[in-house]
């Protein structure tokens, strides 16, 4: 399980995560919902340390990472830790981010091989496999400028499944795509969901969000304002502002 506990988040003098806490269950797919600044991504890049925490606790696999305060900023005790926490919670984000001097098959196996010592052929067999996965099975030699923006989002997830990480952490993985190439990566993601892999999966796709949700968080303000089963939140939502964010999205 992936346990987040009591995070905050200061920028400057503006606290942006006000304590928030969460666990993930292998298995579970956590939906984190909210309108915009409530923290949604600030939460995401604090769990794989993308921005170190100001205060808080995180453990993956029953294993603390033990975070020592640095000038107000809680840090890893070093940096393995830091790689380790990234290669249990795989990040895909709205804009891809493939990098772009690297063919499809070069992303893929780039952290494999550079960061966790597999072999290149092991790493390349292994790649092939997720790229299949995806639906890029044909793409492996392409640029990331000769892909679709479903393509390339299709890309960075078969990009974090080389890695077998823990649990997938995903920032609103749609909303940069034009909308007939949503459904694509809805498609893929919904796949992963249902094999069981543990997610946490920021999105503005509410429809998707109640369909492939095991449990469902509603940020505001950085702090959860309330959370629980999809049908809870979509079906009968107790906060009047989660009722109305419900209601400004439908
Ligand atoms: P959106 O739905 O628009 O993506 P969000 O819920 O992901 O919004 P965040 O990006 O987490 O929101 O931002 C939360 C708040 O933190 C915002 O007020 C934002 O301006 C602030 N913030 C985020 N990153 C920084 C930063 N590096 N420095 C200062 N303030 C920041
Ligand atoms: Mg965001």
């Amino acid at each position: 399980a992936i346990q987040v506990e009591d995070l905050h988040k200061r920028f400057g003098t503006v606290e942006v995560l006000k304590g928030v806490s969460l666990t993930a269950r292998p298995g579970d797919v956590v939906a984190v919902i909210g309108g915009s600044g409530s923290g949604k991504s600030t939460m995401l890049r604090c769990i794989n340390l993308l921005e170190t925490p100001s205060a808080g606790r995180i453990s993956i696999k029953g294993e603390a990472y033990e975070m020592r305060s640095v000038r107000g900023e809680m840090e890893p005790a070093n940096r393995k830790q830091v790689q380790r926490i990234r290669a249990h919670l795989g990040m895909v984000f709205q804009s891809f981010n493939l990098w772009p001097h690297r063919t499809v098959l070069g992303n893929v196996t780039e952290v494999p091989i550079h960061v966790l010592g597999v072999k290149r052929a092991e790493a390349e067999a292994r790649a092939i496999a997720v790229l299949e996965r995806v639906g890029l099975g044909d793409k492996r030699d392409a640029w990331p400028a000769q892909l679709s923006g479903g393509q390339q989002q299709r890309c960075a997830i078969a990009r974090v499944l080389a890695v077998e990480p823990t649990a997938m952490l995903f920032d609103e993985p749609t909303s940069a795509l034009d909308p007939e190439l949503v459904n694509e990566v809805l498609s893929v993601i919904r796949d992963l969901a249902s094999e069981k892999r543990t997610m946490i999966l920021v999105t503005h796709e509410m429809a998707f969000a109640r369909d492939v949700a095991t449990h469902v968080i509603f940020l505001r303000d950085g702090r959860i304002e309330e959370e629980g089963p999809p049908e809870q939140i979509f079906g009968a939502p107790r906060s009047p502002h989660l009722q109305q964010f419900i209601r400004s999205v439908a």
